[in-house]
């Protein structure tokens, strides 16, 4: 692409000027099942945004995975990307702020927090396997939050389905019309580039047939004979064909029914040799939302509002195994951030001077001076913030719609050794602040509970408390098989069904009372016999 060409507008120099603040930003994430390509397709994004200068930066697996996932040796062992964490770069005027959500579905509470805080998604698929069980569920999360989503359809240099199967299998598995942005030229072992179709770009290889993309060039359209020259005919013949019919079949690009969640524009392309990662930018700068409105107890609150207001949806501690700093990571929602602003921390009702904010660039932290709607900084503490907090300018209020899923899977925890008690409190109180599992002190008892969504979770828990807190741990199983938060408009009858359960009701680390059953029919049995309880499956974090 050009170096005049300004992202936002596809348009070439002098034409318009760049937005700026919140409408410059662009907070998305990438969802897809494991081994699509999210990991590669980051890395492309960020070399293309300038992020970084080398490949090989934002390795999966390996020695290289990148540095300050370091401390997570499961994650390495595994080849999984288990931790969500922000890379923000400017490219043109645009501010991107790329979330990453980790893959396995073990993780989805955390995934379904940070897709809180996007306003778009890239969708990775691979076109050797279609729409894969995890990519599905993230879909409907997104749906759920009516996030648009833009599908890159990647791998298109290995052997897959046709273009128009992949096409047809996400317009019909996840009910959306499906635009074609990007096609490719030749797949498999015919591959030889990618065309776009809006601006007739033809983007190839110099060096060989499905080598790696370096050149582009500006054609008149998908019959402009300098085609003829660069590609074999049998290849250039399908391709004409397809196209023409891609272009007639289905829906044309239209930026509202994108932006409303009706219609994704599908980039064909490989993460792994650099096709259409430019072109999968560019539309994210020129069509995918900024900022939204977010939700909250006093109603929306609209991006353009003066007062600053932003929520934590995520904790990290121990990002650095050297400094035992705990990390929020905040959305701003509203407003002009500005460094050493101090802000109101709703839920304790003081006020929360930030003097330290930290940007997460690539491969650096840097210190941020400011922050607009839609900027995600990490504000380090130790210990206030908490996933779901608010912080506001002036007016209090509370943002909502972060949920703590009710755990699906429920251990105690053994200490190997019991002088270790002090280091183990510490482990599960900072880890549960992450949300990485849900800790339950029972009424009766003394060893603690815990509550995850997905078993891996108990391994990355374990994991981690013997090398961040040097303590071995092990489970033991319960007879609990989930835990509901239970609550009554009437006192009385809250404290006679606690009275009358101590077996089977423990505390949440908020003190709030929690009701473990042992199946499904001990909770419906429960529901009938106390109508005036609610056992509710989710709690809103505040
Ligand atoms: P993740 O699990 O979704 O993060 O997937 P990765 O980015 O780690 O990619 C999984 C595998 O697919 C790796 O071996 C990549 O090298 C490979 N891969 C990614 N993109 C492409 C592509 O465009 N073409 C080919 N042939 N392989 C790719």
């Amino acid at each position: 692409m050009s170096a005049a060409t300004d992202i936002t507008t596809g348009a070439r120099q002098g034409d318009s000027p760049a937005p700026k603040g919140f409408a410059a930003r662009r907070t998305f994430a990438i969802i897809s099942h494991p081994d699509a390509g999210k990991t590669t397709l980051t890395e492309k994004l960020l070399l293309a945004g300038g992020a970084i200068n080398m490949a090989g930066a934002v390795k999966a697996r390996g020695e290289n995975r990148r540095a300050r996932s370091d401390w997570m040796e499961i994650e390495q062992s595994r080849g999984i990307s288990v931790t969500s964490s922000v890379m923000t770069f400017e490219r043109e005027g645009i501010t991107f702020n790329l979330l990453d959500t980790p893959g396995h579905s073990d993780f989805s509470e955390d995934t379904y927090r940070t897709l809180t805080a996007v306003d778009s998604a890239i969708m990775v698929v691979d076109v050797a396997k279609g729409i894969e069980s995890q990519t599905r569920k993230l879909f409907e999360i997104c749906r759920l939050r009516d996030i648009p989503i833009i599908t890159f359809a990647n791998k298109v240099d290995r052997e897959g389905r046709n273009a128009f199967e992949v096409m047809d299998e996400v317009e019909e598995a996840l009910q959306l019309s499906v635009s074609p942005q990007v096609w490719p030229v030749g797949m498999g072992s015919d591959f030889h580039g990618c065309y776009d179709l809006f601006t007739n770009e033809y983007l190839y290889s110099s060096l060989r047939a499905g080598g790696p993309c370096d050149s582009v060039k500006q054609m008149t359209g998908i019959d402009d004979p300098a085609l003829d020259a660069m590609v074999p005919e049998h290849v250039l013949t399908r391709f004409r064909e397809e196209a023409e019919l891609a272009r007639e079949g289905y829906a044309p690009f239209d930026a509202d029914a994108y932006r409303q969640g009706h219609l994704t524009p599908v980039v064909f392309g490989s993460a792994l040799r650099d096709f259409s990662v430019d072109q999968l930018l560019r539309i994210v700068a020129r069509f995918a939302p900024p900022p939204r409105s977010q939700p909250s107890d006093k109603g929306p609150v609209d991006p353009r509002t003066n007062a600053v207001s932003a929520f934590v949806f995520k904790v990290q501690a121990n990002m650095d195994p050297n400094h035992r700093d705990r990390v929020a990571f905040v959305r701003f929602c509203s407003g002009h951030f500005k460094r050493g602003m101090k802000l109101n921390h709703v839920r304790s009702g003081k006020p929360l001077a930030v003097n330290n904010p930290i940007y997460f660039f690539a491969q650096e932290r840097d210190l941020a001076e400011e922050a607009f709607a839609g900027d995600v900084i990490g504000i380090p503490n130790h210990g206030t913030l908490r996933v779901g907090d608010t912080l506001t300018e002036g007016e209090t209020f509370r943002f909502t719609g972060l949920p703590s899923f009710a755990p699906e899977v429920m251990r105690r925890v053994r200490l190997e050794d019991t002088m270790r008690m002090k280091q183990l409190r510490r482990a599960l109180e900072d880890l549960a602040e992450e949300g990485l599992v849900q800790v339950f002190k029972p009424v009766i008892g003394s060893n603690w509970i815990v509550g995850v969504v997905g078993p891996l979770q108990l391994d990355v828990l374990a994991s981690r408390i013997k090398q961040e807190y040097k303590t071995d741990i092990g489970f033991e199983p319960v007879p609990f098989s989930t835990a509901r938060w239970i609550s009554s408009p009437d006192e009385k009858k809250l404290k006679t069904f606690i009275d009358e359960n101590k077996m089977s009701v423990a505390e949440d680390r908020d003190g709030r009372p929690v009701f473990l059953p042992k199946g499904d029919w001990e909770l419906r049995y429960a529901r009938e016999r106390n109508p005036d309880l609610r056992f509710d499956e989710t709690r809103e974090l505040v």
